[in-house]
């Protein structure tokens, strides 16, 4: 899975130019002028416009794009004629200036060291540890415990191999995949541009979609386990029940069952890594055990149950609906669609669409063109539209949106669903959202979903629902709604972290019971009270509009592992975060979400937990979590000498 080498470019001057047709241009100058370091390429006149970034090529005009391409078609016929050599690695000063050039706007310098990571535009995996357990700490026995293989579980264990510390990953499914593998409902597929939802140490340039389907990602993943090299280190159809840190031996002892039965494993450090969106949330509806039809949720679709010609019943209209009606919708008889809360959407008329081939021919045969398209995309979704997120203190009515760039956006939004549903007022009615843009998550459209409720066959019922019958779904105003089959597109339970195992940390602690409905940990990571744990995509480290996830679990488990090498290099049997600096991090964080749109909204969100604070949200820039997390800092933390509790 590693970046391949590029194939040399054997077309004549009329393929190059044909393939330049579907280039993405705000980045290729940046990878001409890093393949050539010719920086005259970088020419003030064919900047992106920043404020355009989203829009189709950044905004460039037609004439810029022309420009662009004549210019890219010179200098890679110059390439070609030369060979395929590439100049040497342009120095950090000119890599930054080639990323100012690329996003037409000045880019901090602190960006430079988060991005050659990120990009590994080198080839070089620079987040790989740079020590090994046997230069360390040779002849220390210390095992570490991931549970869960999914995307952030499966980082931790490249890593920990990398550093040499053995692990083990305990996994209740039978395969690698987390989320990827239990979703398959029907046009299930990641909404992050695949580009940066991947691994910077495992990028693909060949990925066939922008946003990949299900199918696609789940061997994506498999594929890393395999290749990786970690798949004999992962027990499979392993639940873990509990976890009980022994201060005498300092481990952490692990009650698993799998197909053997109960069983106890030990291990030096845990990480969790059984991710925030895992535990399916069917909501306790008066009746609905006496439904006749059958019932399932999104996350465990029923694929014995076909559709064909069915009245279906879907509650919930969330991302995963989103993705699901419009492929059922052209096959059911009725869809009565169930909606508490509308989304807003961004329009993304590429969605569904495949990488086109000139595009992917660029990158295939232009060095570093792929990761230049990595860091465009990751700047544009990056911290580009948290600003349009962040409440204006003076602003005087947040009902609808939180600040002028908010209200911007929402201006935006709106149009776009008024467009689309222009033959529909009755639709414009109901899916036009009556909150701040970023106070939930903003979904993607191409324009599948307002066409699939303008259906004959589909109704919107935003009335809310009374009880279920044998045959239907009742709603409050007494109106019975058919029903053969019903869908709960109703989320998961995210505010229950690590449920339903338990855990019992120093004296026997129950961490449940100190969290006690509200998750919180000193940046996602640590908890006190729970030496040697750590979690992965922990509390407060979702994000709403900015990034991908998979970065946040890169920059985590870069954390962890520094983590380890501090306990091998100090020589101590464990960690713990200290009390006073876990709650000044909670409390700038809160502080910091609420001044966010979804920390003032009062619409529904799967973000804010049952005390009504938000447990999942980084309110910061990605810049931000990346510094944090380059390494533990010591005085952050108590630290037991090695045998000293033995
Ligand atoms: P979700 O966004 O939490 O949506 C759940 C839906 O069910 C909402 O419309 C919610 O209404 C509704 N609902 C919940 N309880 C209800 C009740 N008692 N009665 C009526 N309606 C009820 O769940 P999801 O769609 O599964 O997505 C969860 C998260 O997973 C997403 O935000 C995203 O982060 C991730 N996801 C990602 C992808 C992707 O990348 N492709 C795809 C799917 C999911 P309210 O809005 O009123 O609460």
């Amino acid at each position: 899975m590693h970046t391949k080498a590029s194939t040399p470019i054997e077309h004549d001057d009329a393929g190059i130019r044909h393939e330049l047709v579907e280039a993405q241009l705000p980045c290729l100058l940046a990878s001409l002028a890093y393949l050539t370091g010719n920086l005259a390429l970088l020419r003030d006149d064919l900047k992106a416009d920043p404020l355009l970034a989203n829009e189709e090529q950044g905004g460039l005009t037609a004439e810029q794009q022309a420009e662009i391409r004549a210019l890219a078609l010179h200098t890679l016929v110059k390439f070609r004629d030369g060979g395929n050599v590439q100049a040497p690695t342009p120095a950090p000063d000119v890599i930054h200036r080639i990323m100012e050039h690329a996003v037409g706007q000045p880019v901090a310098l602190e960006y430079l060291g988060l991005m050659k990571e990120e990009l590994s535009v080198t080839g070089l995996d620079l987040r790989a540890p740079t020590w090994t357990k046997d230069e360390l700490a040779p002849q220390r026995d210390f095992t570490v415990a991931i549970v869960g293989a999914g995307m952030s579980g499966l980082v931790a264990a490249h890593r920990l191999q990398q550093a040499g510390v053995p692990f083990v990953i305990l996994e209740k499914n039978h395969d690698v995949g987390g989320t990827w593998l239990e979703n398959t409902y029907p046009g299930c597929r990641v909404d992050v541009p695949n580009h940066v939802y991947s691994y910077s140490f495992a990028q693909r340039a060949d990925w066939p979609l922008h946003f990949s389907t299900q199918d696609v990602l789940l061997d994506y993943f498999q594929r890393c386990a395999t290749e990786f090299g970690l798949r004999d280190n992962i027990r499979f159809n392993t639940r873990v029940v509990n976890a009980s840190w022994d201060e005498h031996t300092a481990t952490w002892s692990i009650d698993i069952e799998d197909r053997n039965g109960p069983a106890i494993l030990t291990a030096h450090a845990l990480v969790s890594a059984v991710g925030q969106l895992n535990r399916p949330n069917i909501p306790a509806i008066s009746g609905q055990e006496r439904f006749g039809g059958p019932s399932f949720h999104s996350a465990q679709w029923r694929h014995d149950v076909d559709l064909t010609g069915k009245r279906v019943a879907v509650i919930g209209t969330g991302a995963s609906a989103l993705q699901f009606v419009p492929v059922i919708a052209a096959d059911v008889a009725h869809l009565d669609l169930f909606q508490r809360t509308p989304n807003w959407m961004f329009p993304v008329p590429h969605y569904h669409e495949s990488v086109p081939a000139g595009l992917q021919w660029l990158f295939g045969h232009v060095p570093s063109y792929a990761q230049w398209y990595r860091f465009w995309l990751f700047w544009r979704g990056a911290e580009g539209i948290l600003p349009a997120c962040a409440v204006d203190p003076e602003w005087p009515d947040l009902s609808q949106s939180v600040s002028q760039l908010n209200k911007d956006l929402r201006d935006l939004l709106a149009m776009y669903l008024e467009v689309m549903y222009a033959e529909r007022p009755d639709l414009i009615q109901k899916c036009v959202p009556q909150y701040p843009p970023a106070s939930k998550r903003i979904v993607l459209d191409n324009g599948s979903w307002p066409l699939a409720l303008m259906r004959d066959n589909v109704d919107v019922i935003v009335d809310g629902i009374s009880h279920i019958t044998e045959t239907a779904v009742v709603t409050t105003d007494g109106i019975e709604h058919p029903a053969d089959v019903i869908i709960y597109a109703t989320g998961f339970t995210p505010s229950k972290f690590l449920t339903p195992m338990t855990m019992a940390g120093r004296n026997g602690i129950d961490l449940h019971q100190q969290w006690d409905g509200d998750a919180r940990a000193y940046l996602g990571v640590t908890i006190p009270n729970f030496p040697n744990f750590f979690c992965l995509y922990g509390p407060n480290t979702n994000i709403v509009v900015n990034g991908s996830i998979v970065y946040f679990s890169e920059c985590e488990v870069h954390y962890v592992v520094d983590a380890i090498k501090t306990l091998l290099t100090t020589n101590s049997g464990s960690l713990e975060v200290r009390s006073d600096v876990h709650d000044e991090f909670n409390v700038t964080v809160d502080a910091a979400n609420q001044r966010m749109a979804w920390g003032v909204a009062t619409v529904n969100t799967w973000y804010q937990n049952e005390h009504g604070r938000v447990a999942q949200n980084w309110p910061f820039s990605l810049l931000e979590f990346w510094q944090r997390t380059r390494a533990v800092n010591v005085d952050d933390y108590h630290f037991e000498p090695l045998g000293t509790t033995v």
